[in-house]
This record gives C-alpha cells, structure tokens and sequence, in this order.
C-alpha cells in the first residue's frame, strides 16, 4: 500500500446546511477514511495506507445529495497536493486513458453526422485526452482542467459541452458556481452530457463510489442536480447508468 503524507486539516464538525439546497442540518450517514479509493473495490484491495482520518459523509432531507464538508476548508493546492497528485491513478486508473478513450467513442458515436459542425468543449477534462481524441475523429474540440491544466477558458461557446465524472469531485458550496460555469459555456441551441453516479439507495456509506481519496466529495440524486441546473433554465435526463444528458427547458 501507497503511504499517504500527512493532511492538511480537516473539520470533523457537521455542516449546517446543505451547498446545493440549503435544507439544514443535513444528517450523517457515517464515515470513510480518507485513504479509501474507488480503485481499493474494482482492484479487491487497498491502494493506500491509512491515516486515522475518517471522513464524515452527510446526506441533505430536502435533495438528497451525499457530501462531505470536512475539507471546505481545503485550499485548490491543498486538492492537488493530497488527491490530484502523482498517485491519483492508483485511486482510479482508468482517468488517464481508457475513460476519455471510452467517452470520446460515446460522444463521436451520438454526434457522428455532426462531427464537422458541432463544437465540443470537455468542462473538467483532466490531461485533455478526450478532445484531442475527438479532434482525431474531425471534431471541433477543447478541453479545460482547472487543476491539470489550468488555462484560461476558451473565449466561444460551444455545441456540445461534456463533463465526465467532474462535478462529484466538486465541494458542495462551490456547485453552484461550478454549474453556472458549465452553463455559460453552452451555446443558445447546445446540450450537455454530464457523467455522474448518482446515490443508490438505501444509501450505504461502504459503497465504492463514496470515496474521499478519489476526491468524490458531492454524490448528487436526480433531484439535487435538476435544483442546481433549474437557474440556468437546465435539466438533465438520464439516459444511462452514470450518463444525463443536459439539455434546455426553454
Ligand atoms: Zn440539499
């Protein structure tokens, strides 16, 4: 197992309110230490050594969202030093090729006719693989990272804006901005893909998916993403397991 360097501090105490609704008090559904991976479930092992930090997840009454507030206190270097760091991979192996390889095939097999004419911006698009796999394919496609490539936004917006596996990585009092950045993005006739597991229920704080060293921070329901999507005369539908599109209510 992969030692862990000693955390930057993390506030144990319950959060007072919801990031995404407001709903108070949001009660706990238990704790996670912080070293466990997505990758310690599909591997069968863990990944990484323990650090007797246990992560409390809380679960709002009113959306249903699952979150942690321990590291709202958390700088973005204090993300890329403790979770986005050089042994993210062993966390989730497939983020640096075989996922953008797979969603970059979902995108150019549901937009193949229009693969001259639609723009694709990947929001959130780490190492920037699935654009440039777009890019082979014919596609007008940029990618943008605010951690593994911290580049200004594009200046246009685009046809088609995807996010994959991004927003459950997101703290629960930035998802609002985070959305409104997404939605800004979205040209007036775009849709939007956004990859996301959503809370299984009964809610089980052991599931894979809860994992802090993954940075997944926000496991959202159906209900807390079409409250955040709402302002920005947004909804999603889920066309598939972990995969909703976006799309305009009028
Ligand atoms: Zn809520």
């Amino acid at each position: 197992m992969r030692p862990v360097a000693p955390l930057p501090p993390v506030d144990l105490s319950p959060p007072p309110a919801c990031g995404i609704c407001g709903g108070a008090q949001p009660p706990p559904i238990g704790r996670k230490e912080f070293s466990r991976s997505g990758n310690d479930h599909f591997a069968g092992e863990r990944q990484f050594a323990d650090t007797g930090i246990h992560i409390p997840y809380h679960r709002c009454r009113d959306c249903g969202v699952v979150f942690t507030a321990a590291l709202d206190d958390w700088s973005p270097l204090d993300f890329a030093r403790h979770i986005y760091n050089d042994d993210y991979t062993f966390s989730d192996p497939p983020f640096d090729s075989e996922r953008p390889a797979r969603n970059a095939a979902i995108v150019a097999g549901i937009w193949h006719y229009e693969q001259d004419s639609r723009s694709v911006l990947d929001y959130g698009g780490g190492n920037g693989r699935l654009a440039a796999e777009l890019r082979m394919r014919g596609f007008d496609a940029a990618s943008h990272d605010a951690f593994y490539d911290p580049q200004p936004l594009p200046d246009r917006r685009f046809g088609l804006v995807c996010s994959f596996e991004v927003i459950e990585h997101v703290p629960h009092r930035d998802q609002a901005g985070w959305v409104a950045g997404f939605a800004a993005m979205m040209a007036p006739a775009a849709v939007g893909l956004l990859g996301t597991e959503l809370v299984t229920e009964p809610v089980d704080i052991e599931h894979w998916y809860f994992s802090p060293r993954n940075g997944h921070i926000t496991v959202h329901t159906a209900d807390s993403l079409q409250r955040l999507l709402a302002p920005h005369r947004l909804e999603a539908v889920t066309i598939a397991n972990g995969l909703h599109l976006v799309r305009r209510t009028g």
